[in-house]
């Protein structure tokens, strides 16, 4: 299996190397040159499989020059052991008739993004391994909160690697903030950085980028990669979830092999929706992929017009990891659907680039909905999805899932479609404990500490706190370092004792 870029059709290298580098140099993403099938069969014998073998037989049609041996030793060290809370890794959990929902947050950071982030730093080192051997990978990461604490848990005591996370002072979340300040691990470094997550991006980029910094790293055989989700190997871990999925389906005895299932992902970067499009050109019965956004509904403009376009106004909303106005996964999309259109995707982006809007065909707006649906949801109706779904059902929701079940219920009441559907269910409640008591409570502000509200949904909800938080209470503070964007890179050298 080769893989090739979107802007540059021409261009063939290995899993390894897509990996190991992250991004195309000519600023293309990496997709692989052809689309593994599995039939009904193959997917039969998924049920009552373990995730690990779930995982190992998707990730090898992949990750061809993996052997055998390192795939083993990548998904056993993602997965095994007890990093992850359920035995199932992702369980999917029948809420109620044709509604299920996919659990994606019993990793070690309590959000989906342990899903990929458990087995990156794997991938990531077997990868360097092969192509770069000998050279120490430094992660750089600029976070707006989850991706920042889900990559140090992920690469924390990988050997020849080394983490820095920067995060805006002021720009995450209480717990956020805690989960990475209290971060183990002898690799790991992080801190906080006087401005808001752009100003964070911008410098990391701009170091990432810096010869004379790229120079010193060299002379120490230390080398950059990038953590966040245009890299191929936070993608492929992601395709496996929705294969176990529908095997889990089948095991419930909720569908028939072979029957159909709408799956609901609730969207930012477009990175965990894509892997589902991947997994139905694969071959699982997934009838649609329905994209459900928050106030910043751009893709659910695009998904229905064929028009992007970033020039409106942005929300801050009580799911953070959906303000986004730019989801860059949306680029091998467009690839694939144009027929590996490289030059129309370099000029899609460019005007993306210059002028913050474009516009795709009819012809490509029709293959678009055969795959797609669309919708979105605003604050009022995510608070009031996560009290129904509670008082109904017992079921509580994080404000990213109540995305997703309430464009759900939309879905269904604008198509009568009764597909069995599974919903993404992609951050605890814990992680929001205020955002989440206060909409069960009809709105009322919540006076409460954080760590008094997750005591409170706990006694007075029954809902039971998962491992990770609970322990975060007796953590120790590990790291204080604040500085301004102009010292970041000197703060890199220093954290890197260059
Ligand atoms: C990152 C994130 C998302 C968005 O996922 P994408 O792959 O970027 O579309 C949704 N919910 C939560 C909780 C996340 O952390």
């Amino acid at each position: 299996m080769l893989y090739t870029s979107t802007r540059n059709n021409s261009l063939r290298v290995s899993a390894a190397q897509a990996i190991a580098q992250g991004i195309s140099e000519e600023g293309g993403l990496f997709v692989p040159c052809e689309i593994p099938e599995f039939t009904l069969s193959d997917i039969e014998k998924m049920v009552n499989m373990p995730y690990i073998d779930r995982a190992k037989t998707i990730l090898k049609t992949f990750l061809t020059d993996f052997t055998e041996e390192e795939l083993t030793y990548c998904v056993e060290g993602a997965y095994g052991g007890n990093k992850f809370t359920s035995e199932k890794i992702a369980p999917v959990v029948n809420v109620n008739g044709n509604e299920n929902i996919l659990e994606l947050w019993h990793g070690p950071t309590c959000a989906f993004k342990d899903m990929a982030l458990q087995l990156l730093p794997y991938l990531m080192t077997v990868s360097a391994k092969k192509t770069v051997d000998g050279k120490e990978i430094v992660i750089l990461v600029a976070t707006s909160g989850d991706t920042g604490k889900a990559a140090l848990e992920g690469f924390k005591d990988v050997e020849n690697t080394r983490i820095l996370v920067f995060y805006p002072v002021d720009g995450v979340s209480p717990m956020q903030k805690l989960q990475m300040t209290t971060q183990e691990g002898e690799n790991v470094a992080v801190c906080a950085i006087k401005g808001n997550f752009d100003d964070a991006q911008t410098a990391v980029k701009a170091i990432f980028t810096n010869d004379e910094i790229k120079a010193q790293l060299a002379k120490k055989d230390m080398m950059f990669s990038s953590a966040n989700s245009i890299n191929w190997g936070r993608l492929v871990p992601q395709i496996v979830y929705y294969f176990s999925a529908y095997a889990d389906m089948v095991e419930q005895g909720r569908i028939e092999l072979g029957d159909e299932i709408n799956v609901v992902v609730p969207t930012g970067n477009f990175g965990n929706i894509l892997a589902g499009y991947y997994a139905k050109l694969m071959g699982v019965p997934i009838k649609k992929l329905i994209c459900a956004s928050n106030s910043n509904n751009i893709l659910t403009d695009f998904l229905t017009k064929g028009e992007y376009n970033r020039n409106r106004t942005f929300y801050t909303t009580t799911s953070p990891s959906m303000d986004i106005l730019i989801s860059s996964n949306l680029e091998r999309l467009l690839y694939h659907i144009s027929g590996n259109d490289d030059t129309l995707v370099k000029e899609l982006m460019s005007q993306l680039n210059e002028c913050g809007v474009y516009k795709v065909s009819e012809e490509m707006l029709g293959e678009i909905r055969h795959y797609f649906d669309a919708g979105f949801a605003d604050e009022y109706q995510v608070r009031k999805t996560i009290q129904t779904q509670f008082n109904d059902y017992k079921c509580l929701l994080d404000p990213h899932t109540a995305v997703a079940v309430n464009v759900y219920y939309s879905y269904v009441k604008r198509t009568d479609d009764d597909v069995p559907t599974v919903i993404d269910s992609t951050a605890s409640p814990f992680k929001f404990p205020k955002s989440v008591y206060s909409a069960v409570f009809d709105g009322t502000e919540v006076k409460m500490t954080e760590f008094e509200t997750i005591d409170e949904i706990n006694e007075v909800l029954g809902v039971e706190i998962p491992e990770p938080i609970k322990a975060l209470k007796n953590k120790k503070v590990r790291f204080t370092n604040v500085c301004s964007k102009e010292d970041m890179s000197e703060m890199v050298f220093n954290l890197l004792n260059l």
